[in-house]
């Protein structure tokens, strides 16, 4: 009994160490009860769901829906802005310029891209690659929503002003002020950082990325120690 007290002050203070006020309350809760067949299956069907789909004007200039790609059981989501040109083109997330930026963040990270899933807050390229317009991501931000449902994943790490501040519903919040501090959405632990065109752009800032991967990873191996119970 004392070491179950122990494990959870240590917890505790972990988190609060982490900048957290509360705890947060899906870590790891639901996931492994759902099998990957089954959110395979429930990924199929949402994708089906969307369709040919033309909900928003995005659908009159794209080429391809992105849908989103990766493991539907993965516990590392990573959720961008929009699909660009080559994403447009493929039908795949984060394959251009940036995507390889990403990709090469992943591995740096110790992981495989296709055992994190990746995403987007609008599944559309918009015209030029201008930002997503309100009335674009409110029609497409249950699908998304949905898909971190079924996911579930220990954690999302957000790229860039557009996702973290759709996710956190603020319009207002500065990708400076927020990135690598933790937030929580819905249960699931959320850090934003910078999108990686803006890496592209400002490599100097590179290194900050990489301190909020850190934390990531962090956050990533405590929930694995707890599944292992050590
Ligand atoms: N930028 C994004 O935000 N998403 C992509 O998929 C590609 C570039």
């Amino acid at each position: 009994m004392a070491k179950i007290v122990q494990e959870i002050k240590d917890a505790l203070e972990f988190y609060l160490a982490l900048g957290y006020e509360r705890m947060p309350v899906q870590l790891n809760v639901d996931r492994r009860r759902r099998g990957v067949a089954d959110k395979e299956s429930s990924m199929v069907l949402l994708r089906d769901e969307i369709g040919d789909c033309r909900r928003c004007k995005l659908s009159q200039k794209r080429t391809h829906i992105v849908f989103g790609e990766g493991n539907a059981d993965a516990r590392l989501m990573f959720i961008g802005e929009a699909p660009g040109r080559e994403e447009d083109i493929q039908a795949r997330p984060f394959v251009g310029e940036a995507g390889m930026l990403l990709t090469r963040l992943i591995e740096k990270m110790g992981l495989k891209r296709e055992n994190v899933y990746i995403a987007n807050i609008v599944k559309c390229r918009p015209p030029l690659n201008r930002d997503p317009e309100r009335d674009e991501i409110e029609q497409c931000r249950g699908f998304l929503e949905r898909q971190i449902d079924i996911i579930s994943p220990d954690i999302i790490m957000s790229l860039g002003r557009i996702a973290a501040s759709t996710l956190m519903g603020n319009e207002k919040l500065k990708i400076t002020a927020i990135r690598g501090k933790i937030f929580d959405y819905r249960g699931i632990p959320l850090v934003p950082t910078f999108h990686p065109a803006y890496l592209m752009r400002n490599p100097k800032d590179k290194w900050l990325t990489w301190n909020d991967a850190q934390k990531v990873l962090e956050i990533l191996e405590r929930g694995t120690q707890n599944q292992r119970g050590g």
